[in-house]
C-alpha cells in the first residue's frame, strides 16, 4: 500500500470481522477529546491478546470494527481539553505507552486499593478502546505508562503489556528469592518473565512445548527446563525442584498447562493463571485441597507495578528479544504466532 498520509488521516489495522485477516486502511486520524491526549504511535508489541481479540475469544466481545494493540509506545502529540496543566501531568512531547488497563474509574473500591485492572468501569486498549496498529492513538493521560530515558520505543513495547504481567504474576506467586518458580509458555510474556525471575533471586523451571523456546530460557537464566510434551513432565519438574515449584506461572494460551501447572507446584505454593485460551480446565480437587495449593488469577498489573516493570528494564536486568515488523505485515505475523512461531516477541515498527 502507497505511504501517502493526508494530515488528516492515518494507516491502522483493525479487526472488521472475527477469526477475519485484519483490514489496513487509511482512516481518520481521531482527536483527542476533553481529558485525552493524542500519542503518536513509534512503536507496537503484538500480545497473543491481539489474537483472542481479533478471533472473538473471549465472552466479553470488543465492539467491531476496532483497533488492536495495547503495547503502543510514542509521543504526545497533542493535548485535549483540560488536560494542560492537569493532575497527570503529562505534557506534548513526553514519551507515553498506552497499555491494556486504558482508564478505570479512580474511585471503586478496587481503584482505591490499587487494583484497578479490575474496576468494573475499566477500559482496555485495543479492546473497548481503539489501540495501538495505528499511526496514532487517543488515550487517558492519567493510565498511560511513562517511558523511563534511556529505554527506546521498542525496547520499551513489550514492557508495558508481557512485562508487567510477568512482572506482577511472579510478585503473585509470593515466591522468595531462593525459591523455585514455574515458568509455563516461554513466548512474548515467559521469555521476560523468566528474566524477572531472576532478577528477583528467583530459580527457573522454564516449561514450555518448543526446545527452542527451552533453549532461549537456558540462555536467559532458567536453572531447569522441562519439555511439556515430554512422557512425564510433572514428574520432570518435581524431580528438577526436590517435590514442586514454590510459585507457577502459567503464560501458555494452551488448557494443558493449566492442570499441569497446578500439579508442578510444590505443597503450600500457588499457581498463577495469566495465559487466557478460551475454556475451562480440570482441578483435581484432592489434590489442590490435601497439597493445600493455592489458585489464583492475575490480570496485568497496576500503575505502580507498570512503573516497576519498566524501571527493570531502564536498568538493564530486563530486556525484550523482538523482531521488528512494519504494520503491513501484521496477517502474517498472526499466522505465526496463532502457530507458536514467533520467537518471542514482535513489535511493529512505525519508523519503517
Ligand atoms: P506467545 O504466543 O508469545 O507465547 C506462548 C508460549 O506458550 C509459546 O512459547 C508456546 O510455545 C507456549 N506453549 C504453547 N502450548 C504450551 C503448553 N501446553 N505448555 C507450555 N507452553 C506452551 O503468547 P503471549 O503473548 O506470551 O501470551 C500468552 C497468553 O497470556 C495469552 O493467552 C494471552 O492472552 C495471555 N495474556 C494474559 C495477560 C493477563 O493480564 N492475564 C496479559 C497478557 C497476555
Ligand atoms: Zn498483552
Ligand atoms: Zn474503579
Amino acid at each position: 500500500m502507497a505511504a501517502k498520509v493526508h494530515a488528516t488521516t492515518m494507516q491502522a489495522a483493525q479487526v472488521h470481522r472475527f477469526g477475519q485477516a485484519l483490514v489496513l486502511a487509511e482512516i481518520e486520524r481521531p482527536e483527542p477529546g476533553p481529558g485525552q491526549i493524542l500519542v503518536r504511535t513509534e512503536a507496537c508489541g503484538v500480545c497473543h491478546t491481539d489474537l483472542h481479540a481479533a478471533q472473538g475469544d473471549w465472552p466479553l466481545k470488543p465492539a467491531l470494527p476496532f483497533t488492536p494493540g495495547h503495547e503502543g509506545i510514542g509521543i504526545v502529540v497533542a493535548l485535549g481539553a483540560g488536560v494542560a496543566g492537569g493532575r497527570s501531568g503529562v505534557r506534548e512531547g513526553d514519551r507515553v505507552g498506552v497499555p491494556w488497563l486504558y482508564s478505570a474509574c479512580g474511585h471503586c473500591e478496587f481503584c482505591l486499593a490499587a487494583r484497578e485492572p479490575v474496576c468494573d468501569q475499566a477500559q482496555f486498549g485495543g479492546y473497548t478502546r481503539n489501540g495501538g496498529f495505528a499511526e496514532y492513538i487517543v488515550a487517558d493521560p492519567g493510565y498511560v505508562a511513562r517511558i523511563p530515558a534511556g529505554l527506546s520505543p521498542r525496547a520499551a513495547a513489550p514492557l508495558i503489556c508481557a512485562g508487567v504481567t510477568s512482572y506482577k504474576g511472579l510478585k503473585e506467586t509470593v515466591a522468595r528469592p531462593g525459591e523455585w518458580v514455574v515458568v509455563s509458555g516461554v513466548g512474548g510474556l515467559g521469555h521476560l518473565a523468566v528474566q524477572y525471575a531472576r532478577a528477583m533471586g528467583l530459580k527457573v523451571c522454564a516449561v514450555d512445548v518448543d526446545d527452542g523456546k527451552l533453549a532461549h530460557a537456558t540462555r536467559l537464566g532458567a536453572e531447569a527446563v522441562v519439555n511439556a510434551r515430554g512422557d512425564d513432565p510433572v514428574a520432570e519438574v518435581r524431580k528438577a525442584t526436590g517435590g514442586g515449584a514454590h510459585g507457577a506461572l502459567i503464560t501458555a494460551p494452551s488448557l494443558p498447562a493449566f492442570a499441569q501447572g497446578v500439579a508442578m507446584t510444590r505443597k503450600h505454593g500457588t499457581c498463577v493463571l495469566v495465559g487466557l485460551p478460551p475454556g475451562e480446565f480440570p482441578t483435581p480437587l484432592f489434590d489442590v485441597v490435601a497439597r493445600c495449593i493455592t489458585v489464583r488469577g492475575s490480570f496485568v498489573g497496576n500503575r505502580r507495578d507498570m512503573a516497576e516493570a519498566l524501571a527493570f528494564g531502564a536498568a538493564g536486568a530486563v530486556h525484550a528479544d523482538i523482531e521488528l515488523q512494519p504494520l503491513s505485515a501484521i496477517n502474517e505475523v498472526f499466522t505465526r504466532l496463532a502457530a507458536g512461531q514467533v520467537p518471542s516477541r514482535v513489535v511493529l515498527d512505525f519508523a519503517a
